[in-house]
């Protein structure tokens, strides 16, 4: 392969004003502070890339290359992410009447969550334009993604999260080398502190939430392997479980450059955001009818993924929803947490308290009559329920060793 990765990055789009920018320095936020958009010369990958070579490329993200914004392979960070299975689930499918239920599983990547995805893209692109640090405020998964991959590329990282986020995350940011710092508050606390540290350290770039292009980039390659997964086709419907938007933002995207590509023909899927009560920002403006959200107060949910009470890219969120028919809807952490349970006894799927907000919302949503039975719905499991041990309690007998095992399980 050439040097020149053969990336169509042509510029980048103020989400806002559409003011265009150079794609090749650092950049963070546009000039009036709204997320900047990576744009491809599209005409070009048309030209030279078809679907029958991008399947007989290797299976991860990378597949995409045209479509990411590394411009040369030597700057590739990778663990191996991407291609995660899509799956059926016909059982608990049918249990909730949607028999053509599949779950997309993201937590079968490097760190057990999606956000890998937009650290491998993200710290690479920052490595190929000069970076040597990064900062972020975090629920958890992102700072444990970035640090993993900073220290794959030779960085330093600098994360701050709240004391609640999932342990775990705690562990992998320290193992992999990052300076971490817990805050006693919220990830807009966490986000103060590393604005006001960055400001003053040399060479590093912040990158929170849409505070710099690329890490959208990398999680808008769900949105690609969904369509290529199912033969170059959508489904009729995609539920995401919606905190910071970037994931439900990056499908968006990616449906739309396929369809302007050629690749995607029809109408897009229905995209639905789904929240916690605790937490729901964004379903709040939807019902309102405004383009923009609240700051949600008092935030608290299990799903701690999506405990953001104020999202920089809320206002792309609510157009990805309205421009595809979608919908914005909550559940509460005791659905959610049923629908953790009710999964993984009928199809043995541990999946994270996020993704169980969706299954929760399908149920919902199919119950109103919103979702039809013969529907081909797919849910986006953000992560391993593997991080997430204090979800589920366990009680069960513990045998003296000369105990038995009684014939039938007790009544529980
Ligand atoms: C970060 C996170 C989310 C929310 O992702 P956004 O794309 O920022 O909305 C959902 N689930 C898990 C497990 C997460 O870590």
């Amino acid at each position: 392969m050439s040097a020149s990765f053969s990336s169509a990055l042509s510029h980048l789009e103020c989400s806002k004003t559409g003011v265009e920018s150079d794609p090749d320095i650092v950049q963070g936020t546009s000039e009036v502070g709204a997320p900047l958009l990576a744009r491809y010369d599209l005409d070009r990958v048309r030209a030279t890339v078809t679907r029958e070579e991008i399947a007989n490329r290797a299976p991860d993200l990378w597949r995409y290359r045209e479509l990411l914004p590394v411009r040369d392979e030597r700057h590739v960070i990778t663990l191996g992410e991407g291609m995660t299975p899509l799956l059926d689930l016909k059982r608990y499918g049918a249990s909730l009447g949607v028999p053509g239920l599949r779950m997309k599983d993201e937590g079968l990547i490097p760190t057990g969550t999606f956000k890998a995805r937009g650290a491998a893209v993200g710290v690479s692109r920052a490595s190929e334009l000069g970076v040597t640090g990064i900062a972020m405020p975090t629920n958890g998964n992102a700072g444990a993604a970035w640090s993993v991959y900073a220290a794959r590329a030779g960085m330093r990282s600098l994360i701050a999260m709240p004391v609640d986020a999932p342990e775990i995350t705690r562990t992998e940011c320290v193992v992999s080398g990052a300076e971490l710092y817990l805050v006693d508050g919220l990830i807009g606390d966490a986000g103060k502190l590393i604005a006001a540290a960055v400001a003053e350290r040399e060479g590093f770039q912040e990158v929170s939430t849409l505070k710099e292009p690329y890490r959208l980039e990398g999680k808008k390659t769900m949105g690609y392997e969904i369509v290529e997964q199912l033969g170059w086709r959508a489904p009729d419907v995609i539920l995401y479980p919606t905190g910071g938007g970037v994931g439900i933002i990056g499908i968006y995207k990616a449906l739309l450059e396929m369809r302007e590509l050629g690749w995607l023909t029809g109408d897009l899927p229905r995209l639905v955001a789904v929240q916690a009560e605790g937490c729901a920002p964004i379903v709040e403006a939807y019902k309102r009818g405004d383009s923009e959200s609240v700051a949600f107060p008092d935030a608290r949910t299990v799903a701690f993924g999506i405990t953001v009470p104020k999202a920089l890219g809320d206002f792309l969120v609510l157009d990805a929803v309205r421009k595809t028919e979608g919908t914005a809807i909550t559940v509460t952490d005791k659905e959610l947490l049923a629908a953790q349970g009710a999964l993984a006894s009928s199809e043995g799927m541990f999946v994270c308290p996020e993704g169980a907000a969706c299954f929760a919302a399908v149920e919902q949503l199919r119950g109103s009559g919103w979702l039809r039975g013969d529907e081909n719905v797919v849910v986006l499991n953000t992560g391993t329920g593997l991080k997430y041990p204090e979800t589920v309690p366990v009680d069960v007998p513990t045998l003296p060793v000369d105990g038995r095992i009684p014939l039938a399980p007790e009544p529980r």
